[in-house]
């Protein structure tokens, strides 16, 4: 396919480019990780409980706005009540009883959304159920060094029984001050995310309710129009789902390394593991070799040494080989401008660092 980006602006072009550059193994997204089934297992728990709390969120959207179903409106609005909106929800509930699905206004469209959120994605719950899951990302690199399961049932074992707690993965895994800090960062990266995601799924409903209302406005009917309705759920829904996907893969992959990583002693060797499907620059990596050394260690060498943390380095750093200019012509970039190979190399990478164990003075696999 050719595009043709001669008249885009260097900006939006540079980041375009970016983008597609990092969207190359996208397609691959919802397949298990295909190399390692404790990741795999994992990502799939990172997934599962917020596709579950998205499907709740849509299922209740479908039904309160009349596109599907016959559940009463009571129904609906009694599987909103939490705790935090519990008056608020009855209130809503009580207004609303025996009204026809589709025809409640716009005000209580976007109040009933709150209640939904805070069903299915009650702030607290939601942020402490991140945080325990972003542990057990860090805490299945360790288990990579001790355990490779030869099913999917079993990884998945190993995987949910990994501690949920520092506390817990302090006792059996013997977590340094070091771990507990870069678990720190974990938690609060999690958190960040559970927090934006849930942010995003309230303006993308009220998007839809705002622009159902419009057409409600001019349609001369008193219900909302199902059609364009639903098409705009399962559209809304539908990137909801995949960002949520993108943000486990990726974040199992950071988390994972570094826990891998953290149980290596300065002087090992590991290798790059690229995988079926990787990217052309995860493909150029794929074999390489580094030495791995503390991650205070004062001079570290991006391209032969590999340290816990390591990833933060390409921050700022762009994939893309090339970059248009305010002229509107296209350079190359400098190197201070490009990744330093580092796993994850960019967002839903899967590669992974394999431990080279020496053994009577030969470099084997781990
Ligand atoms: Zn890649
Ligand atoms: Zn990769």
């Amino acid at each position: 396919m050719l595009l043709d980006c001669s008249h885009i602006a260097a900006g939006p072009m540079n980041q375009t480019m970016e983008f597609l550059c990092k969207s190359v193994e996208e397609a691959g997204l919802w397949h298990p990780h295909p190399t390692d089934r404790l990741l795999s297992a994992m990502e799939a728990v990172s997934t599962t409980w917020m596709s579950q709390a998205l499907q709740g969120i849509q299922a209740l959207a479908l039904h309160a706005f009349g596109v599907a179903g016959a559940d009463s409106l009571r129904e609906v609005l009694a599987k909103a009540k939490t705790e935090d909106v519990a008056v608020k929800c009855r209130a809503l509930e009580k207004k609303m009883a025996g009204l026809e699905p589709g025809s409640l206004s716009l005000d209580d469209y976007l109040s009933v959304i709150d209640c939904w959120l805070f069903r299915y994605l009650p702030p607290a719950l939601a942020v402490q159920k991140a945080k325990r899951t972003a542990i057990q990302q860090y805490l299945v690199g360790l288990a990579r060094h001790d355990t490779s399961p030869t099913t999917t049932e079993a990884a998945m074992t190993v995987v949910e029984t990994l501690p949920a707690t520092v506390g817990m993965g302090t006792d059996h895994y013997r977590l340094s001050a070091f771990d507990h800090a870069r678990i720190h960062v974990a938690e609060a990266t999690a958190a960040r995310h559970i927090g934006n995601l849930t942010q995003a799924t309230r303006s993308a409903m009220h998007d839809i309710v705002i622009r159902a209302e419009q057409r409600r406005l001019t349609s001369g009917t008193t219900t909302y129009d199902p059609v364009p309705l639903q098409q705009h759920l399962s559209d809304a829904f539908g990137e909801l789902n995949r960002d949520w996907r993108r943000i486990a893969v990726t974040e199992t992959s950071l988390n994972a390394t570094d826990g891998y990583l953290s149980r290596l002693k300065p002087g090992e060797q590991v290798k790059w593991l690229a995988h079926p499907g990787a990217c052309r620059y995860c493909e150029s990596q794929n074999g390489k070799r580094f030495t791995v050394v503390a991650p205070d260690h004062p001079r570290k060498d991006p391209f032969t040494q590999v340290w816990v943390g390591k990833s933060v380095e390409n921050i700022g750093r762009s994939i893309s080989p090339r970059k248009r200019l305010e002229d509107g012509s296209l350079a190359n970039r400098t190197a201070a401008e490009m990744l330093v190979p580092a796993i994850t190399a960019h967002p839903s990478c899967r590669c992974l660092y394999v431990a080279l164990v020496v053994t009577g003075g030969k470099v084997v696999h781990g």
